[in-house]
């Protein structure tokens, strides 16, 4: 779960206040990067009327955006939503939306189960949001937005400062997904696939480059299959290659990627594209042909293998993750056996795992065969040791070298320093202050932890070559200002 911050990028309360005429808005975010993409875009909505606060209590709307991937992630809306009760007590001016997958799902019964809630809209109906917000302003009681339309195409939306990141942002290329594995809702909540427009992507890139963002991160359930349907203008390969033309300065990742569909046009833009990250995360979800098969994924081992093997061949030094599901319904000792070999053959640096859990309405709910509760979780926890000792030994392999990183925030926790991001995806913590934030940095990385790695930037001498890896000034104690000897080679 996460609050929608200002992030610095627009004048604070009290300068809203001596504008007097812009309310505060709480966006929370509960899922995927396409949920966290969603909220900015509605921040965009916003912005000619409404500011971004981190506190509900702050706020004239709270635009709770849901999740029904798991479980867990619903019962925490229905707490949350329900303690806004008294807030709406209190200020009966105060506006609630529930959007998102829960949103598109539950519909009226939301209205029904929590009558303080004025809006209820699905990730299509995002786009209106100012005209429902008239609505209610008009005297409406509650408005809907939840019908999924056959005919759906993204609109455009001028993206704003608020809610984005200083460095990095996601762009979504299309939305909806036709594949159906068995135990997603995603199908069902956010509708058929639709691409984007390659120019609305492009100007959308343009407006974040000219904000300073360096790290763009291109969204869709299904990214392989862009433009398949038509009206896009180009395949996946050909939107790579456009924006690569066009913003030679940024890094450029995308998720998610379908198997299947990784084509080697795809494959061939890691070693084509400089901007392409080396990173891909590629969800294999199980490593036995009879789960996958159960599962609808439309791809054997054998295939999902093959693909590996190429892009290594292709690029080398490509880091791979993924995710899992653990305890699919059906799943014996022996498919297990073999989600555990894949992950020892392929050696991810990170996996992304999870107990199955089943999502009403999806075909997997309705299986008989469904596992206990004890053989999911002892499963669960002999594949995160496995892989906790895979991607350790991942991470180590850095250590010793020196990584282009871009520092993406000051570190939330830990005073003095800040966090970057290799090429590879690794999140990486230096030494540093605000000032290092947005900008491309070389640093050596000297030790690697379970999930992330420590680095010193490197140093620069006075006759301008890097000394390769030198000593972290801020180790030795020197000031912010005294930097002089550090290099922070800026690309931009
Ligand atoms: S590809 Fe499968 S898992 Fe991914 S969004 Fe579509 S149905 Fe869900």
């Amino acid at each position: 779960m996460k609050a929608l911050k200002n992030q610095g990028r627009t004048g604070g309360r009290h300068e809203q206040e001596a504008q007097g005429s812009r309310k505060r808005c709480a966006i929370i975010t509960f899922g995927c990067q396409m949920n966290e993409y969603d909220s900015t875009t509605m921040a965009s909505l916003l912005a000619g009327e409404y500011d971004l606060t981190e506190d509900p209590a702050d706020a004239h709307l709270i635009i709770v955006n849901t999740c029904s991937i798991r479980e867990k992630a619903e019962h925490k809306l229905y707490s949350l939503v329900g303690r806004f009760r008294r807030l709406k007590e209190r200020r009966p001016g105060l506006r609630i939306a529930v959007c998102g997958c829960v949103a598109q799902q539950e519909k009226e019964r939301l209205f029904q189960r929590m009558p303080h809630i004025d809006m209820v809209f699905g990730p299509q109906g995002l786009y209106r949001l100012p005209q429902m917000l008239a609505r209610l302003e008009a005297g409406q009681e509650r408005v809907m937005a939840a019908e999924l339309d056959e005919g759906f195409s993204i609109p455009a939306v001028p993206r704003s400062p608020l809610g984005l990141e200083p460095a990095r942002a996601y762009v979504t290329i299309m939305q909806g997904c036709d594949n159906f594995c068995t135990y997603c809702i995603v199908p069902y909540v956010r509708g058929r696939e639709v691409s984007r427009p390659a120019g609305d992507i492009l100007d959308e890139i343009g407006q974040l480059v000219d904000m300073g963002i360096k790290d763009v991160t291109l969204l869709g359930q299904n990214v392989n299959s862009y433009g398949r349907k038509g009206g896009a203008g180009t395949d996946f390969a050909g939107l790579l290659s456009m924006i690569d033309r066009q913003y030679p300065g940024i890094r450029l990742r995308f998720t998610t990627s379908h198997p299947r569909d990784l084509s080697v046009e795809v494959m061939e833009c890691f070693e084509r594209l400089d901007t392409l990250c080396e990173h891909l995360h590629l969800p294999v979800q199980a490593g036995s042909d009879r789960v996958l098969k159960r599962m609808n994924r439309h791809y054997s081992r054998r295939e999902y293998l093959e693909k590996v093997e190429l892009l290594r061949k292709i690029r080398p030094d490509i880091v791979l993750t993924t995710d899992l599901i653990v305890g699919f319904p059906g799943e014996e000792e022996e498919d297990f056996r073999q989600t555990l070999t894949l992950l020892d053959r392929v050696r991810f640096a990170q996996a992304f795992a999870f107990k199955y859990s089943p999502r009403p309405g999806t075909a997997a709910a309705r299986f008989e065969d469904q596992l206990p509760e004890d053989v999911k979780g002892r499963r669960l926890s002999a594949l995160l040791a496995m892989q906790e000792a895979i991607g350790l030994e991942c991470y180590r392999a850095l250590e010793g070298t020196v990584q282009e990183l871009l520092v993406e925030r000051v570190h939330p926790h830990q005073e003095g320093m800040v966090q970057a991001r290799t090429r590879g995806n690794h999140v990486v913590n230096l030494q540093g202050g605000p000032e290092l934030v947005g900008r491309i940095v070389h640093a050596e990385i000297y030790q690697a932890c379970n999930h992330s790695l420590k680095g010193r930037l490197c140093a620069e001498y006075p006759d301008g070559n890097h000394s390769g890896i030198g000593d972290d000034p801020l180790a030795r104690g020197s000031s912010n200002e005294d930097h002089t000897d550090v290099c922070t080679c800026d690309n931009t």
